[in-house]
């Protein structure tokens, strides 16, 4: 059952997105792998979307915006973090950012979306900081398959390759969605479908991520970017991913009206108001 929280985020809920506005908040820019399919001239893939931001934030330049984008839009009911890069890999601009609202709005409900490989260092700080909704993009669960989707990981200091490098990030993922889960956070799970590279093993991704506590996974199609290493691959079609969806249904809830939204989207997910918000965040002079 849905939580009082989780009915108010309108990507956790469907019913929740006709009625609840979210903003995205890009003030973590950098990242610590290389998926082969993102081209980082793109938001993070973490979140999917096509296109780019159009700014990285400071912690105080999100502050600003969002008390402008409050005013505006009074059903906002979420903030996350979701990128450009990865929220957790810049983490001190991320808790700031959360630490500067709720000081201001303390019925704001915060998420984020990550990779996953630094979970294990800060999934406490995430529950402690009273974040209750995280994203984890988990593309496979065994180190050979990531093996053909990741290129570099690089964590404490060393930097990994193959499946050597895919084995700490997939464990670390799965140490850090069980933690969320069983500390009270709401874990959705995005997949990246790629064919042929990881088509055929996502039921097996999808009963994992259950058994690990994620509340639903959120299928979504590859879509090549420029500049990518996968960019010569063709497109995800969405009736294998609605067929992928409908197959894995009957194990775990999965999200239908994802919408691929900018690192900096603003507004219901049906209609990005980003564009209205462009040039607020610095405080203009009193
Ligand atoms: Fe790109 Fe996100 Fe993958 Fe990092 S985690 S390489 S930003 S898609
Ligand atoms: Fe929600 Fe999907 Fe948009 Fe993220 S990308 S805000 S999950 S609709």
């Amino acid at each position: 059952m849905a939580s009082v929280l989780t009915d108010k985020h309108p990507c956790f809920s469907s019913q929740a997105q006709h009625q609840y506005a979210r903003m995205h908040l890009p003030v973590a820019p950098r990242c610590n792998i290389s998926c082969n399919y993102c081209s980082r001239k793109f938001d993070c893939a973490n979140e999917s979307r096509p296109g780019v931001t159009s700014a990285v934030l400071s912690p105080v330049e999100a502050l600003n915006k969002f008390e402008q984008v409050k005013a505006a839009i009074p059903n906002l009911s979420v903030v996350g973090i979701a990128g450009p890069g990865d929220a957790l890999a810049d983490w001190n601009e991320t808790r700031e950012t959360i630490e500067l609202i709720k000081k201001v709005d303390s019925g704001m409900l915060f998420c984020l979306s990550t990779n996953g490989l630094l979970l294990p260092e800060y999934a406490p700080e995430i529950v402690k900081l009273g974040v209750k909704h995280v994203t984890v993009t988990v593309n496979c669960t065994e180190p050979v398959v990531g093996a053909q989707i990741y290129g570099t990981i690089n964590y404490q200091g060393n930097r990994y390759v193959g499946a050597e490098g895919t084995e700490i990030l997939v464990n670390n993922q799965q140490e850090g969605i069980m933690y969320l889960a069983g500390h009270g956070v709401t874990v959705k799970v995005n997949i990246v479908m790629i064919k042929m590279v990881n088509d055929w093993h996502i039921p097996a991704v999808v009963k994992k991520v259950k058994q690990l506590g994620a509340a639903l996974t959120n299928i979504m199609p590859f879509i090549p970017a420029q500049g990518s290493v996968f960019s010569g691959l063709p497109q995800t079609a969405m009736r294998d991913v609605t067929a992928m969806r409908a197959a894995c249904n009957s194990e775990l809830k999965q999200m239908t009206h994802c919408r691929q939204c900018r690192a900096d989207a603003i507004g219901l997910l049906s209609q990005d108001r980003n564009s209205e918000f462009k040039n607020c965040a610095v405080k203009p002079a009193e």
